[in-house]
Order: structure tokens, then C-alpha cells, then sequence
């Protein structure tokens, strides 16, 4: 799987203390796009995905949160990591696409169907700059929609929800990635220049 790379200790995509995962490539090329560095595809980040978690301790973390880039670009290997991050007892799996729920399942497909019905949370539809009013933390945009598929966690996210949006800064052996979800302003004034690991 094309990872960029992932960052545990994040707050702000999701509730809790999240493990965070970006992937690369999105044909996408939204106006404003919070991951413009994320969108070209990239084989010299291709990682075996469970090599790759092997690497976190998944038994410290509340939640793991995919984005990208554009997840269902690379559905089968997204598919092994939901399955193996089942296995070691994540129960709290929300992943971001900028396809709509209604678009993924009329793919019919065996491994969009599995991601599907193994993770917790989807945040779904693509950017639209005109649509970052600012309100929510879990969305870029208002005409994104947040699917909660797992009943028992609904409470804890509307929690969050209520909670303002925050951007998190990691220093990375010489770039700074922001985490979060980046009002238009922010973007505007930092993700143009920085990589960055908004969604
Ligand atoms: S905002 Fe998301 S869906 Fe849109 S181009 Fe960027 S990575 Fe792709």
C-alpha cells in the first residue's frame, strides 16, 4: 500500500488519543485541497500494510483514523489494514473519502463492501472550499456527511463534535505536518507551502 506515513498521538482527527494514517494518491484535485502533496500517486512509499502497523503499539492508542489522499484508490490493501487492525482489538476505525457512501457501494465490490462493513465511522464526499464554513471538527466541508456505523460509539463522537476545531503540529526530520481539520483561513495561510495531514 502507497502510505506517506503515519503519527500516533493525534487529537484532532477523531476522538482520543488516534494513530493516523495517510495514504497517497487522489485524482481528485479539489479547489483548496488540504493534502495537495498527498494527491500524486506514489510507488516509492509502496509498504507491505501489515509490516507497517506491526510497527505501533495499537493496544495505546483510542482509535486509528486513514485519510489521505484518497483511501478506496488502493481498496484491497485498505481492506487487509481495517481486518488487521480488527484483529488486534482497534475498535474505533474511521476512515475519509472524497467518494460519496451512495458511490462506494454501487462499485459492488467484494473489498470496498468488506471495508465497509468493518470500520466504525466514514466521513465521506469531496472538498469544496465554498463549503468550509468552519463549523465541525470532523468535516472540511458542510457537504461532506459523517456515517457512524457502529451504534455504541455515536455518544463519543457527537462528543467530540461539540469540541472546536484544533490543528496539531508534528515536526518530521525537517517538515512540519498540521493534523486536523484546517478552517479556509488556515489552509490558505499554511497548507500551500507545508505538507500537511489535514483531510
Ligand atoms: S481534498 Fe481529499 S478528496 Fe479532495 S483532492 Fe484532496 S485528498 Fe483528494
Amino acid at each position: 500500500m502507497q502510505i506517506e506515513r503515519a503519527i500516533t498521538g493525534v487529537t484532532t482527527l477523531g476522538p482520543g488519543s488516534r494513530l493516523v494514517v495517510w495514504v497517497n494518491g487522489c485524482p481528485r484535485r479539489c479547489k483548496g485541497c488540504v493534502s495537495p502533496r498527498l494527491q500524486a500517486s506514489a510507488p516509492q512509499n509502496e509498504r507491505d500494510v501489515i509490516a507497517f502497523l506491526r510497527q505501533f503499539d495499537l493496544s495505546d492508542v483510542d482509535g486509528v483514523t486513514v485519510s489521505g489522499g484518497e483511501p478506496f484508490l488502493q481498496t484491497e490493501e485498505l481492506l487487509r489494514m481495517v481486518r488487521y487492525l480488527r484483529g488486534q482489538g482497534v475498535e474505533d476505525i474511521l476512515v475519509y473519502t472524497g467518494y460519496t457512501l451512495g458511490e462506494l457501494r454501487a462499485r459492488h465490490d467484494v473489498a470496498t463492501d468488506g471495508v465497509l462493513a468493518a470500520i466504525s465511522v466514514l466521513i465521506d464526499g469531496p472538498y469544496r472550499e465554498e463549503e468550509n464554513s468552519g463549523k465541525g471538527n470532523l468535516k472540511g466541508s458542510d457537504n461532506q456527511c459523517v456515517h457512524i456505523f457502529q451504534e455504541e460509539l455515536r455518544a463519543r463522537y457527537e462528543a467530540y463534535s461539540r469540541e472546536e476545531r484544533a490543528m496539531q503540529e508534528f515536526h518530521l526530520g525537517g517538515y512540519t505536518v498540521a493534523a486536523g481539520i484546517p478552517t479556509a483561513q488556515y489552509i490558505a495561510a499554511f497548507c500551500r507551502d507545508e505538507d500537511n495531514g489535514g483531510k
